[in-house]
């Protein structure tokens, strides 16, 4: 049995990568670091951070890479990251996979598989419309969740032929049941001699 994991989750708003990174990551006993929930609790808690972030957050903008960087290094600082962590929304694009990369490469790390969600876009559509009804986030308007795929497009998707080149992306149908889905990518974790703890 492998001791760490130290994992990535990508996929385009709506694909489910958040919910399938909590269950991931339970089953490899490891924290789960989202960028987006970090900035939420702390908008939530009307922290300094929080304030900086309110208005690019609402618009769908991305919030500046050295900022971001910043917080995620400190969080993957922390004692619970030590061996192991799954990224949620982080990087986002090539600059923030260099500060990554930087970091981990200060500790001797590197990620050990990226898993890309992939959903049709009328899927992932349909998925936020309903999370818009649902959850009533602040950036689910039709406005931010145009901008957000966007950005998506452009500046997120080109992280992965990277990360490809590495040889540790794996492309997982996110079409089917939550259960399915997280099948799914346990098996892809365990070819590469990931095993989980549970
Ligand atoms: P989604 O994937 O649906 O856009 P997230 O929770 O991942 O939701 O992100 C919500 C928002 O948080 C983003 O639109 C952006 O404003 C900010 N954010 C999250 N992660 C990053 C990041 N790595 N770099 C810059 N901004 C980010």
């Amino acid at each position: 049995m492998t001791a760490s994991a130290r994992l990535l989750i990508v996929g385009p708003q709506g694909s489910g990568k958040g919910t399938q990174g909590v269950l991931v990551a339970e089953a490899f006993g490891i924290p789960v670091v989202s960028t987006g929930d970090i900035f939420r609790a702390n908008i939530k808690a009307g922290t300094e951070l929080g304030q900086q972030v309110t208005a690019i957050m609402e618009a769908g903008d991305l919030v500046p890479d050295e900022l971001t960087s910043a917080i995620v290094r400190d969080r993957l600082s922390q004692d619970d990251a030590a061996n192991g962590f799954l990224l949620d929304g982080y990087p986002r694009n090539t600059a923030q996979v260099a500060h990554l990369d930087e970091f981990l490469g200060e500790r001797g790390e590197t990620l050990d598989a990226v898993i890309l969600l992939d959903v049709p876009r009328e899927e992932s559509l349909e998925r936020l419309r309903l999370r818009a009804i649902e959850q009533g986030r602040a950036d689910d308007t039709a406005e931010a969740i145009a901008k957000r795929l966007d950005i998506y497009e452009q500046e997120t998707a080109p992280i992965i032929e990277v990360y490809a080149e590495r040889g540790i992306v794996d492309r997982i149908d996110g079409v089917g049941s939550l259960e399915a889905i997280t099948e799914r990518i346990g098996a892809a974790l365990a070819a590469r001699g990931l095993a989980q703890r549970v």
